[in-house]
This record gives C-alpha cells, structure tokens and sequence, in this order.
C-alpha cells in the first residue's frame, strides 16, 4: 500500500499498523505529538532510529536483542541444558518478565498451520532439534499455545525431538499462551512451569 505525500497522514497511516492502535488512536497519538515535537516527536524519532539499527535477530534462539548471540544466550547464570520453545519473541519477554524459566529459549517464528499454509519447512525447527541433540540439553519445554494448532505443533516437534533423547515437556493445561501469556500474572506462569508435564 502506498502512503500518502502528506507528513501528518503518512504518520497516521504507518501508526494505525501497529497492534492495539486504530487510526482513530493512531490520529491522536499524532495530534499529542504534533503539539509537544521537542519532547515527544524528536525523541521519539531518534529511538525508532536507534532500535532499529541497533537490534538484530538472535542467531541461537531469535530472541530480538542489541546483540548476537542475545543476552539470554550469553548468561552464564542460565541453565542450559534446558530449553523453552516458544511461537513468538513476545512470549519470551513474557516468561522473561515474570523471571520463572532460568534455562534458554528457542523462538520457532509460528505454529503449524494447515488454514494459513505454515508447514514445518517454515519455522525454526532444524535448528531446535540440532539445539536438542547436543550433549549438555537435559530438556525441552514446549511453552506453546492452547490451541489446535499449538497441540498439532507441540506433537510435530515430539515426533521430531525423539532421536534426539532429549525429555520433552510442556507447560501446564489451561495455561493460555501465545498473545495471552504476557498478561498472566508471574506466579500463574511460574506455577505453569513447576507443573510441567511429559508430552
Ligand atoms: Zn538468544
């Protein structure tokens, strides 16, 4: 879609694409913006700048970070012979925040999707099983959604994980995640953990 020569409607446009913000939120924040450019649109712009040349895809677990591998990756404090797979960096940042998991992370990029043409080829799936076969990973922790899809995906990667020898577990039923996760509460999260269960 092309955007329009207009500065003000370009930036309307641009903002109603995020998550959460329509045009009539969009045209506000704007409006909030225009009124106030030295405290709220030029710092603003350079940020958006900065991120976006600073942050990079993880090459271990494609975590969204300054650097490569990410800071997770890079702990030494972390356990890592314990993985957690999640559909998205949204829902790492979630596990994060409520500081449950001290293991690693593996973001597959999406679930299994007949409906939206997502095959295996699609997500980050080689790599999980390359990261499970290597000597120091005890277990994966399948931390998908409760969905059909996040079930037919958690199943795909059993099948797939078992050569490997690793144990394969998956967070408590009930628990919603994906999109839902970041406003569990940190002790529903880290209980859902405790309660991990065999696949
Ligand atoms: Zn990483």
């Amino acid at each position: 879609m092309s955007l329009p020569n207009d500065p003000v409607e370009r930036l309307i446009q641009i903002l109603s694409r995020l998550p959460g913000l329509g045009r009539r939120s969009a045209r506000r924040a704007v409006l909030k913006m225009l009124q106030d450019p030295q405290r709220l649109m030029l710092p603003l712009a350079d940020g958006l700048r900065d991120a976006a040349e600073a942050v990079r895809s993880c090459e271990v677990c494609s975590n969204l970070d300054v650097v490569s591998p990410c800071n997770v990756c890079r702990d030494p404090r972390r356990d890592r012979g314990l993985i957690c797979v999640v559909e998205g960096v949204s829902d790492l940042w979630a596990l994060e925040r409520g500081g449950a998991h001290g293991g690693l992370y593996h973001v597959l990029g999406g679930v299994l999707s007949a409906l939206g043409g997502v095959g295996p080829e699609d997500l980050s799936i080689d790599a999980l099983v390359a990261r499970a076969a290597e000597p120091g990973t005890r277990e994966v922790i399948l931390a998908l959604p409760a969905t059909v899809e996040g079930a037919t995906t958690g199943h795909y990667l059993a099948d797939r994980l078992e050569p490997t020898g690793t144990a394969v577990t998956r967070l408590a039923q009930g628990v919603p995640i994906g999109g839902a996760l970041d406003v569990l509460d940190d002790g529903t999260l880290a209980q859902a953990l405790r309660a991990r269960r065999p696949l």
